[in-house]
Formats: C-alpha cells, sequence, structure tokens
C-alpha cells in the first residue's frame, strides 16, 4: 500500500507551509495559539478572511460554486498543515454546511450563502441539541410553525458551539407534531440577528464556550428551509456525515508528540534529561505507535472519500481513537511533567504555557462531538462486526 501523494500535492503542501511561514503574521498565529478556542478569537476570525483572500477556503469546492476544484486530498493536506500550527480552517461552514447546500439547497439559497462561506463573511452555528434531544435527535422540541410566507420559531437549543460569533444558525426544528418523531422535523437558516433570538454562554471545562440558544417567535421566510419539508433528517443526516468525515485529523496531536518529546530532552529531573529515563521513553515511543495507527486509519478515510467511498464504520473508528489517543497523551503528559505539568497557562511556573493541563481538561469533550463515542462503537459494532442492533 502506498500513502505517498502527488507531486503536484506536495507542491501545494510547500506553497500552504510557505503561506505559514512568509504571509501570516506570527502575533496572529501567537494569539491564535493561546485562545482557548483558536477560532472564536478575534484573530482566529481575521485569519480565516485572510484564507479566503488567498483562495485557500474551499480549494476543494467546485469552481461553479467560487471553490478551487481541487480534489478533496487538496483539502485534507491544508488541514494537515493548519492543524500543525494549531490555526483554524473554515469550520463546519465549509466542511458540512456548504457541502450540504451543494447537493440540498435551492439554487438562490447557494447563490445566497456560499459565497459568504467561501470568503469568510458568513458563519454557520449548528443548531441540533437541545436539553432532552442529544443522542436522541428525534426528539427535538423546538417548534416552527408555518404563518403565510414565514415560519413563526419558538424553542431552545443547547451546546450550540459559535453562536456567539455566527452569522447564521442551520436549525433543526419540528414543523409537523403530528408526524412519528423523526418525520417531522425541518432543516432551516436562521439569521442569528433576528428579532427574538437569545443567547446566552455556557462555558465547558476546557475554558471553550458553547451556548444555549432561545428563540421566542422568531419570523423566517419559508424560502429559508433547506430540502423538503418534514424530511429535514436526511439533510442533517447529510450534514452529519461530512462533519464526521472532516475530523481526527492528525496533525495537532503529531505537534503535541513532538513538543513533548522536545520537553524532555530539554528538561532535567535529578540531574539527567528526563529523555534518558527508560519510563518516559516508552510512554513516548508507545504514543509515536498510536498517533501512527491514528495517520493511517485518517489516511483510509481521505482515499475513501477521494474514490468516492463513504467512510461509516471507518470515520467513527478513526473518531474514537483520535479523542481518546488526544486524552490518552494528555495524562501521559502530566504524568511525565510531575505537579508542575498541573499549573494552567497563567503561572510563570507552567511549562510549555499549561498546554497540555490544557488539553487535559479540553479532551474529554472531543467524545462527544459529531456523535458520542459509545454511539460511534454502536456503530463499528453493527456495520464494522454485523452484530445485531
Ligand atoms: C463541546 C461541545 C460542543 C457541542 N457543540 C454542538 C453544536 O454546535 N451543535 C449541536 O447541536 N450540538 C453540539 N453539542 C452537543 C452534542 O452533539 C451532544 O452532547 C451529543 O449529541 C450527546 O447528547 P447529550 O449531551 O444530550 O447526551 P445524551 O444523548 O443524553 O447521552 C448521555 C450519555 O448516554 C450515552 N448514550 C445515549 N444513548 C445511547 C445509546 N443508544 N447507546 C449507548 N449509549 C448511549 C451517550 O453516549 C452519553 O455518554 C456539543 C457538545 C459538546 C460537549
Amino acid at each position: 500500500m502506498d500513502f505517498r501523494f502527488t507531486p503536484e500535492q506536495e507542491q501545494f503542501r510547500e506553497h500552504v507551509r510557505a503561506f505559514i511561514r512568509d504571509e501570516v503574521p506570527p502575533e496572529m498565529i501567537a494569539e491564535i495559539q493561546a485562545a482557548a478556542d483558536g477560532s472564536a478569537s478575534e484573530a482566529g476570525r481575521e485569519f480565516k478572511r485572510l484564507l479566503g483572500q488567498k483562495g485557500l477556503l474551499g480549494i476543494s469546492w467546485p469552481e461553479e460554486y467560487g471553490g478551487g476544484g481541487k480534489p478533496l486530498l487538496y483539502q485534507f493536506i491544508l488541514t494537515e498543515e493548519l492543524g500543525y500550527h494549531g490555526l483554524p480552517y473554515g469550520g463546519l461552514s465549509l466542511t458540512s454546511v456548504g457541502p450540504t447546500l451543494f447537493r440540498a439547497g435551492t439554487e438562490e439559497q447557494r447563490q445566497q450563502y456560499l459565497g459568504g462561506i467561501l470568503s469568510g463573511e458568513y458563519e454557520f452555528a449548528l443548531g441540533y441539541s437541545e436539553p432532552s434531544a442529544g443522542t436522541d435527535l428525534g426528539s427535538l422540541q423546538t417548534r416552527a410553525v408555518a404563518d403565510g410566507d414565514d415560519y413563526v420559531i419558538n424553542g431552545q437549543k443547547i451546546y450550540t458551539s459559535a453562536a456567539h460569533y455566527s452569522t447564521h444558525i442551520w436549525l433543526a426544528a419540528r414543523t409537523d407534531a403530528n408526524e412519528p418523531k423523526h418525520r417531522g422535523v425541518s432543516l432551516m437558516i436562521v439569521p442569528l440577528d433576528s428579532p427574538g433570538i437569545t443567547i446566552r454562554p455556557l462555558w465547558t471545562m476546557g475554558d471553550g464556550r458553547t451556548n444555549e440558544v432561545f428563540f421566542e417567535d422568531v419570523r423566517i421566510p419559508r424560502d429559508n428551509l433547506v430540502g423538503e419539508e418534514n424530511r429535514g433528517f436526511y439533510v442533517v443526516a447529510m450534514a452529519l456525515d461530512y462533519e464526521r468525515a472532516a475530523v481526527a485529523p492528525i496533525s495537532p496531536l503529531q505537534r503535541s508528540l513532538d513538543e513533548l518529546s522536545r520537553f524532555t530532552r530539554d528538561t532535567s529531573r535529578n540531574g539527567a534529561p528526563l529523555a534518558e529515563d527508560p519510563v518516559v521513553r516508552r510512554k513516548l515511543a508507545e504514543l509515536a505507535v498510536e498517533v501512527d495507527v491514528l495517520r493511517l486509519f485518517s489516511y483510509r478515510n481521505a482515499w475513501m472519500i477521494e474514490n468516492e467511498l463513504v467512510p461509516t464504520k471507518e470515520a467513527s473508528i478513526a473518531k474514537v481513537w483520535s479523542s481518546e489517543l488526544a486524552q490518552r497523551m494528555s495524562a501521559v503528559a502530566l504524568e511525565i511533567m510531575g505537579p508542575r505539568g498541573q499549573l494552567k497557562g497563567g503561572s510563570k511556573w507552567a511549562y510549555l504555557q499549561g498546554r497540555f493541563e490544557r488539553m487535559y481538561r479540553q479532551t474529554p469533550l472531543m467524545r462527544f462531538g459529531a456523535g458520542t463515542n459509545e454511539i460511534q462503537r454502536n456503530i463499528i459494532a453493527q456495520r464494522g462486526l454485523g452484530l445485531p442492533r
């Protein structure tokens, strides 16, 4: 099996490296890396606009929608390179909402939204989860009632990442209460500055912010419906497939491992570098093996998508492995660092600006995004092993 990239793809990788090295101000990179959520920071959003200006956002979108028309592997290479530096790509607007609009949106919707996503001007938050509808999304209760040419929306969403800096919400709402629970749901686009919307912060243990979003008699035109009324679950499923395919990047973990290895070479304990301690070496070697396993999972997914195969159990395997590996890696780092490893970034005694301390608090949350790891394991059991539901 040969995972080599073509000369053109390697050339593109060099192009991205040169862009990061020569065109992104170091202060911008430092500010993004220091933030709990780099995409949400002012510098992160400015960086995204810079990507848009350089034609790098949507590198793999079709040319007819303003994209670069390159195979998906180019987007993969781009996210690998940006991820190594902790830099954000276009987020789910670009990797999930946009591609779903190519397939399920009307021509007017494509005209209206795709350009804004590509320039970095439009940002979508995903409004699926509710207080009593997470894994069991079919139980959602937010209502959208048709009234003339409008829908009137009432209800509440929860854990809505990015809502506090997004322009729109990609909303799943119930349009028919009499249908069985998965059938009466529709997907619609709601501008977040619409009257009647209240957004409240919900802070995570990893210092990041998600939100509660409340809708009180919010009016939107019925033209904002994506796909057919009451068939919104197809649209959500499509968007979730794209979302899963975009997770599990390898480069942030490779970077963390590189930094941890450097730390053990540069730091001495009892008169000798940590890197000479056999227990430390064994732990780092184990992590190196696990990072390489993730690289293979991740390349297999990219290859499948490139060849128009849909990774289902493969995407689940990569998601479970990457999120749990990130947790293991941060635990190993804190163990190697000892008590000082537990200090937060602001302390002058913190190692590596508290990077691993924060990673330790952030990584449990990765088990939830794009479907919990328990659900991923159910998918692997059913589709991978053929076990009954
Ligand atoms: C940081 C963060 C950001 C998020 N961002 C967004 C966002 O932007 N938009 C959005 O809509 N949602 C978002 N979510 C919500 C996320 O999608 C939900 O947390 C997830 O779907 C699980 O739902 P729940 O939290 O209600 O847990 P529940 O569904 O109540 O599950 C609780 C536990 O039970 C387990 N469980 C449930 N059902 C089963 C089953 N059938 N078999 C085995 N185990 C099961 C789950 O795995 C979990 O461990 C975010 C969550 C987090 C943590």
